[in-house]
């Protein structure tokens, strides 16, 4: 590429950075203001742009903008200040980013493949530039965050993990592929609204639903077999079946079921370690029953067997309240998923008379429904407990169980608490707490990166326990004295580089990699993250 396409290739543009003899070898001259300026230079300019706009939405259309632009330059300003743009890119503004996707919407990215599709994904799929994907995030757009159903402008959602993984963990970005499968949306207020960008129709389901479905999987298949598939935000029903599926099939997992489960257990190991109380002798209670909520009993209960407890056993440690209730024994309306946990009790209305009766160590949001952790419970948890772990994890920040500042000032400042989307830390009674965030993203870059590193066939649960063990073995005790139950984020490319070496071994010794073991896992897998850097087109 020379000229004015160079400059257009996000992926190759350098911007005022292109040097006086890579202006001269591809058609440049004339095309930039003459000054040259070195990437550190540039980050001078732009981060006080970044920083001078009045809303996190306008951050976040600022930082799409650079990203069409130059996307080594918006990666550097994003690794170096990722505890700054995180919540910008990521939840919570990117909630409101797909609320308002038709309104901020400027240049496509990503694919879209429609319910109009059906019988041609492959063909859609061919259009794609790239051959070389590794990474994939798709969504229906049926559960966006904690805020339902947003149709086609869920795509919000694959663009912002995928950012992560790259961020995070260093996957190349020209190797991630963000996909929206957009099969209608029963929201109709969005539906009728004049800037939304999907299907105006109701939502496919049932056969329709899974033929496309299928097709997709395949066509994916076809066309990027090396490439993992992950399901995000999907609808529950949906997100359980195409997981049972596809797991033992090909390179897939889902993010809200085994994600979620892996960044919750390693907050429980951290948590025992304040309280003095061991998972195997802790009791939870679950707000929520649904795609995080089972994921993350059905880790734990994995966790406990490797202990030595019976199944049996393992999953009375595992409570849940839904919408209807204690899910409990006589409950004639359960869903499948929530069966295993139904154990001996006598029907419970609400959570304030689960944790009175049950007395908890945990309580474990995942209910996308706030002030659920009312004052009372939280009361009754602290009657209970010397220090009761409280994690809020619904997203985004608008959904969360309870604030950090509920949480501390209803318990005395005892709870060890997190939360899905990040809250500052809390002074309390002259005592600084300082929140964890139990977000999945300590999690999925880390075990994307292990997954292509080694071209694993499979994503399986032993990774997923394994990088929940690794993710908790890096919480100092620092940490654990400020009340943070996970690393800084200031950490996460080396939370990421461990959680990735971990996962690639276990793809090696378990014959699941598709390509040549290295001698030096932990060194291939440091070659492979993606610095951004500029390099010379000479
Ligand atoms: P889901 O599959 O739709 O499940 C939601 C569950 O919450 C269902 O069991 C539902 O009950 C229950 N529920 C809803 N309102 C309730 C209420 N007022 N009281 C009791 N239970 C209630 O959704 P999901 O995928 O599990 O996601 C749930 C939340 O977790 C979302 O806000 C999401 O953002 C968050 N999440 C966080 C992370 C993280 O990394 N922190 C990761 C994934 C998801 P029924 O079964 O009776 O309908
Ligand atoms: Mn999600």
């Amino acid at each position: 590429k020379r000229g004015a396409d160079l400059l257009h290739d996000p992926f190759l543009n350098k911007g005022t950075a292109f040097t006086d003899a890579e202006r001269d070898a591809f058609g440049l001259r004339g095309l930039l203001p003459p000054r040259v300026m070195s990437q550190d230079e540039q980050m001078e300019r732009i981060l006080p742009g970044v920083r001078s706009k009045p809303s996190p939405l306008e951050q976040y259309v600022y930082l799409v903008a650079l990203h069409d632009r130059n996307v080594t330059l918006f990666y550097r300003l994003v690794m170096d200040h990722l505890e700054e743009l995180m919540p910008i890119l990521y939840t919570p503004t990117v909630g409101q980013a797909c609320q308002e996707f038709g309104r901020i919407f400027r240049r496509s990215r990503g694919m879209y493949i429609t319910a109009a599709d059906k019988g041609h994904v492959a063909e859609v799929l061919a259009n794609w530039p790239q051959d070389d994907i590794r990474m994939i995030v798709v969504t229906d757009g049926e559960r966006i965050l904690g805020l339902g159903d947003l149709g086609a402008n869920g795509m919000g959602i694959p663009i912002g993990k995928l950012t992560l993984y790259t961020a995070c963990a260093g996957v190349a970005p020209n190797q991630c592929l963000p996909i929206t499968i957009d099969v209608g949306t029963n929201n109709t207020t969005l539906r009728e609204s004049h800037s939304y960008v999907g299907l105006r129709q109701p939502r496919l389901r049932g056969a329709e639903y899974d033929e496309l479905l299928d097709e997709f999987v395949e066509a994916v298949q076809a066309r990027f077999p090396m490439a993992c598939l992950q399901f995000e935000d999907f609808g529950n029903h949906n997100a359980f079946s195409l997981l049972e599926r596809w797991r033992d099939r090909i390179c897939t997992f889902n993010d809200d079921i085994q994600g979620t489960a892996s960044v919750a257990l390693a907050g429980l190991y951290s948590a025992a370690r304040i309280s003095g109380t061991p998972l195997r002798d802790m009791r939870l209670l679950f707000l929520g029953a649904g795609e995080a909520g089972i994921g993350i009993g059905d880790l734990v209960v994995e966790a406990l067997c490797s202990e030595g407890l019976s199944l049996a056993e393992a999953r009375r440690h595992c409570w849940f309240v839904d919408s209807k209730g204690l899910v409990e024994h006589s409950r004639t309306d359960l869903a499948e998923h929530k069966k295993p946990f139904a154990h001996d009790h006598a029907p419970v209305k609400t959570l304030l008379e689960a944790v009175e009766s049950l007395k908890p160590h945990a309580i474990i949001g995942v209910s996308g429904t706030p002030n659920t952790f009312t004052k009372d419970v939280l009361e009754a948890m602290a009657r209970e407990r010397a220090r009761p772990i409280v994690l809020a994890l619904s997203n985004p920040t608008s959904k969360a169980e309870c604030t950090a500042l509920q949480a501390y000032s209803a318990t005395d400042g005892r709870a060890i608490f997190a939360s899905g989307s990040p809250f500052a830390p809390v002074t309390y009674k002259g005592k600084t707490h300082v929140p964890g965030q139990g977000n999945n993203a300590y999690i999925f870059p880390g075990v994307g990166l292990g997954v292509t590193v080694s071209a694993s066939s499979r994503v399986t649960e032993a990774m997923f326990a394994s990088a929940a063990r690794t993710l908790a073995s890096m919480v100092t005790d620092d940490d654990l004295a400020i009340g943070r139950i996970y690393p800084s984020l200031s950490r996460i490319r080396e939370v990421s580089r461990a959680i990735a070496i971990e996962v690639a071994t276990l793809a090696f010794d378990r014959g699941l990699a598709r390509v040549e073991r290295p001698a030096d896992i932990a060194a291939a897998v440091t070659d492979a993250m993606f610095e951004p850097h500029y390099v010379s087109l000479i």
